[in-house]
């Protein structure tokens, strides 16, 4: 299935016409007579769009556009608009509640479906990145609440063939966009978008002649294939009317069409919705980022946390007799980390934290997994590592700590801090050629036994490295 439509029509026969295009592209397709009719089966089942005549008996597409707005279920759900005849005001009306285009009968078919499709597709993939981020906030990943960021104004690039045409859009649109405004010759769009800081949507003026104009449109791939501006809008503006040409470009990927030529207070419009479009989709994109990052990541000190770092321990090694690889586990603690934050404050302590991470990080290898597993307990796993290697690695870790002190918020002078580490070290090829029926050792029993070889290094005097023995 396509996806489903509902068609709004008070007329039964304007409706069963539209069913039928509909249908003969395999959409599946609802019915409804008036504005309550439709906004009644929209919550009891989603479309993914809704075709409605501009003028409904008990309101308008503009109303039910509102109305589908102000209930979070439908929030979403796409209008576009059919008229009969719509004058300028009344078209203008509804794009500003929020109908997506207004079309005038008669519609030509290859334009409503291009219309159609590339509607649900932008829907589509919003709704896949909201799943996503509701995903991530179900996992309790999610930030409290992406914050509402400080929106500048956008930027709007204007791309044709003719300079003169730009210039004199220009003019007319700078007073009413609101936004910055750059013009570039189609030759050079992608260098200018390569200049450009930030490109929110392209309007792609249209040249007249066919063959030119599907030229210009090859820029919708290109622009779709650069990392900068792979998710900006893009419109495109015909200056005369082609129902074909028109189908093809949102086919190509076009966010939105403007079909009747030029008209600068529309295109404000149009690029103001698609500029919101944009922005809400990279926040649900950034907010599903932050999520996974927060999965693996400790926030305060930016190395991997609890949740990372135990499975990762455990492949290691699960894989370790395979491998043929020595390996060491690091048990790390601050030594009486609680008087620090009873001396210097809480933030004092974060800050203790923050340094202690940025020194192990200084002291291991790239390879090497650091991560933060409670308070004040660090975790690091040394893959590919010689026993000494891996002491000599303690050792520094233990001195770039005790060696010198830390600046701290709560104090003038910087603090003394120290940190003990208890060392497992596992190497499967001696295990195996030693007794070949003993039990492999588990991420566990090795993070047993740097646990124990910690505890003994707390008890001979803290600040110092303490080798666990292997199991016997
Ligand atoms: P020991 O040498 O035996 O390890 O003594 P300790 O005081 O470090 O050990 P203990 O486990 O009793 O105390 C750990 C303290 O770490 C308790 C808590 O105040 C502090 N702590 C835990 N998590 C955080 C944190 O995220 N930030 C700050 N500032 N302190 C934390
Ligand atoms: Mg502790
Ligand atoms: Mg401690």
């Amino acid at each position: 299935m396509q996806g489903t439509i509902l068609i709004v029509d008070a007329i039964a026969t304007n409706r069963i016409v539209l069913k039928v295009k509909l249908a003969t592209a395999f959409y599946d397709v609802l019915q409804a007579g008036s504005m309550a009719d439709a906004l009644a089966q929209a919550k009891q089942r989603t479309p993914d769009l809704i075709l409605s005549a501009l003028d409904l008996p008990d309101g308008g597409a503009g109303a039910l556009c509102a109305a589908l707005h102000a209930n979070p279920q439908t929030d979403n759900v796409p209008v576009i608009a059919i008229a009969a005849h719509a004058d300028n005001p009344a078209r203008m009306a509804a794009l500003k509640e929020g109908v997506q285009d207004v079309l005038r009968k008669p519609v030509d078919d290859t334009l409503l479906l291009g219309r159609v499709r590339s509607v649900i597709r932008a829907h589509n993939a919003a709704a896949e990145w909201q799943v996503r981020d509701d995903t991530t906030r179900a996992l309790g990943l999610g930030l409290a609440e992406t914050e509402e960021h400080f929106a500048p104004r956008g930027h709007c690039i204007m791309v044709g063939p003719d300079a003169a045409h730009l210039q004199k859009w220009a003019a007319q649109l700078r007073p009413v966009l609101r936004a910055r405004l750059t013009l570039a010759p189609t030759a050079s769009v992608m260098r200018t978008a390569a200049q450009e800081a930030e490109a929110d949507v392209f309007v792609l003026a249209l040249p007249d002649d066919t063959a030119a104009a599907l030229d210009q449109l090859r820029l919708i791939a290109e622009l779709r294939a650069h990392a900068a501006t792979r998710h900006a809008g893009v419109l495109v503006l015909q200056t005369s009317p082609d129902p074909t040409l028109g189908a093809q470009a949102l086919d190509l990927g076009a966010d939105d069409l403007m079909s009747e030529g030029f008209d600068a207070a529309e295109l404000a419009l149009r690029f103001r919705a698609l500029l919101r479009s944009k922005r809400m989709q990279a926040q649900l994109r950034a907010s599903v980022r932050t999520g996974l990052q927060a999965a693996v990541f400790d926030s305060l000190t930016g190395l991997h946390n609890r949740r990372y770092a135990m499975p990762h321990l455990k492949h290691l090694a699960d894989h370790a007799t395979s491998t043929g690889r020595p390996f060491a586990v690091l048990a790390a603690d601050l030594d009486h980390f609680k008087q620090v934050n009873d001396f210097y404050g809480h933030a004092s302590g974060d800050a203790v934290l923050v340094e202690v991470a940025e020194r192990l990080r200084a002291c291991l290898r790239s390879t090497d997994m650091i991560s933060r597993i409670g308070g004040e307990e660090f975790l690091v796993v040394m893959p590919a590592t010689t026993l000494n290697e891996a002491r000599r690695a303690a050792m520094r870790i233990c001195d770039a700590i005790s060696s010198r002190r830390f600046e701290v918020p709560g104090s003038a002078d910087p603090i003394a801090v120290t940190i003990s580490i208890g060392m497992a070290f596992a190497d499967p090829t001696k295990k195996a050629a030693r007794a070949l029926d003993q039990e492999a050792e588990t991420g566990e029993s090795l993070l047993n036994r740097a646990d124990k070889a910690l505890y003994a290094a707390k008890g001979q005097g803290r600040n110092q490295v303490t080798l666990g023995r292997p199991a016997a």
